[in-house]
């Protein structure tokens, strides 16, 4: 579904991403970690075009998406065939909307037609999803961070997304609305959606990725299924990521 090949991006001297190569397959949902300022939110940008790359190419379901020096959409995305969705960290919703309004403000977005009653069906049935129908009538103040974060989630998807992006969904949430976040993302990856998500969360990541790639300044480390990394007598980028998620002294 993705493929990254020797992506290479500076800002100013400061090289951030040194030759990054990775691939997901359709369903795959795989898990970036490693230490702050490695470039894991980079990386994830530089997928919808968020940041540009100096060198390296990015290929999205079979298309050429982005080149260096030449960001372009891929006319399968131009057409709307191929959509991303994606999730940050702050979860940006339209405050003087209701929950139901940002749902449903999503595809209007991304020139689908306006078809008033299907789209409300569809944000309404996106927002059960998320456990959130409830609400649905609620503005972004009045949740808490983890509902909202859901609410941006649900927004996502109404895009239709072949892909999700997550860039640290629940870094800015209290500890104890983590959980539900996580539930929700949980619940994407069984039922096959295409993920990348850039997690402090370890637990999370080894739980629900079928890889974990490990970055560090600049470069991947360690691309390895969680069993593998799970597994005491691995080498030494394997020992690394251990280290790093603490499950070695
Ligand atoms: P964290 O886990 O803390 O979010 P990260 O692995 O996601 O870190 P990035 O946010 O990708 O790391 O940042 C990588 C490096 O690039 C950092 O040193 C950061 O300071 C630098 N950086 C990021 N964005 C910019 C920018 N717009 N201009 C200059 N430097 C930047």
């Amino acid at each position: 579904a993705l493929k990254l090949t020797n992506i290479h991006k500076s800002y100013g001297r400061h090289q951030v991403l040194k030759g990054v190569n990775l691939a997901l397959a359709p369903g795959e949902v795989v898990s970036i970690i490693g230490p702050s300022g490695s470039g894991k939110t980079t990386l994830i940008r530089s997928v919808n075009g968020l940041e540009s790359v100096d060198q390296g190419e990015i290929v999205l379901f079979g298309e050429d998406f982005i080149s260096a020096g030449n960001p372009r959409v891929s006319s399968a995305m131009q057409k709307g065939i191929r959509r991303i969705g994606m999730v940050f960290q702050g979860f940006n919703l339209f405050p003087h909307y209701t929950l139901l309004e940002n749902v449903m403000l999503a595809p209007r977005y991304h020139h689908q037609p306006p078809d008033r009653a299907r789209n409300r069906a569809q944000a309404l049935h996106l927002l059960d999803k998320v456990g959130l129908l409830a609400h649905a009538g609620k503005y972004p103040h009045q949740l808490s961070g983890g509902q909202q974060q859901r609410v941006a989630i649900a927004r996502a998807l109404a895009l239709s997304p072949d892909i999700m992006l997550f860039d640290e969904p629940t870094s800015a949430l209290d500890p104890e609305l983590v959980g539900e976040v996580l539930k929700v993302i949980q619940n994407l990856a069984n039922e096959g959606m295409t993920m990348l998500i850039v997690t402090h969360e370890m637990e999370f990541a080894m739980a629900i990725s079928h890889r974990v790639v490990f970055m560090e300044q600049g470069n991947i480390l360690a691309d390895a299924t969680p069993q593998a990394i799970s597994r005491p007598s691995s080498g030494q980028s394997l020992s690394r990521v251990r280290q790093f998620i603490g499950l070695e002294g």
